[in-house]
């Protein structure tokens, strides 16, 4: 794994074909791993929010997902190669749910969003099994509830959209709990999905 700091924040030095090899590997593991797609704003937020950067540090793959974290490496001379977004990495997964027959779990957005994007994601995807979604405003009370409902729905995979970093924090607190193989943090995309 050859990662780059880009203001102390680590980040993996991928494209789209290798940040999809590393998501491939983490399907064949046991426990979950989480996918952080950082911009430049979230760099900065990490600069003054300790959990945020401990969370970047600890994830198990983190793309480039900002044309200034590219700007950001050419100065300082390390190399990371293209910018690689989140929606284009949970595009290639999606492809390969629907080649594979798996589960996902759609957690975020405003009432009835989550769900709309899973019937688009079905119309487009057919071999895609939507597990469940939930909506992203839940109380804090709530959560051992929905964790327990993602572990329950069998899904394989996770995508997380409550906003950055609310969505990292989130996947980092329950990570040991959560038996998806993958959990990844989306931001705008389950709305981008809803059409
Ligand atoms: N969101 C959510 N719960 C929250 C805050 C945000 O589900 O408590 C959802 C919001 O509805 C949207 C997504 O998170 O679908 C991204 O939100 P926002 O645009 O604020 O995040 P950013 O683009 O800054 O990451």
């Amino acid at each position: 794994r050859q990662q780059v700091k880009i203001m102390h924040v680590p980040i993996d030095q991928v494209t789209l074909e290798t940040a999809f090899y590393a998501f491939q590997r983490f399907m064949d593991g046991t426990s979950c791993r989480m996918i952080v797609t950082p911009n430049t704003e979230i760099v900065m937020e990490a600069q003054k929010d300790p959990d945020l950067l401990e969370i970047m540090k600890e994830a198990d793959l983190v793309i480039p997902d900002g044309i200034g974290l590219i700007y950001a490496s050419k100065i300082q001379g390390t190399g990371l190669r293209e910018r690689v977004t989140g929606v284009d990495l949970m595009y290639r997964i999606l492809e390969y749910c629907h080649e594979n027959h798996k589960k996902i779990y759609l957690l975020g957005g405003k009432p009835g969003v989550a769900a709309l994007a899973g019937q688009n994601i079905r119309n487009k995807f057919p071999h895609i099994a939507v597990a469940g979604t939930q909506d992203g405003y839940f109380q804090r009370e709530e959560e051992g509830r929905i964790v327990e409902e993602i572990n329950r729905s069998g899904a394989e995979i996770l995508f997380v959209a409550l906003g950055a970093p609310k969505q990292e924090k989130w996947i980092h607190r329950h990570k040991t709990l959560l038996q998806v193989k993958v959990a990844m943090g989306v931001g705008g995309s389950i709305d981008i999905w809803a059409g």
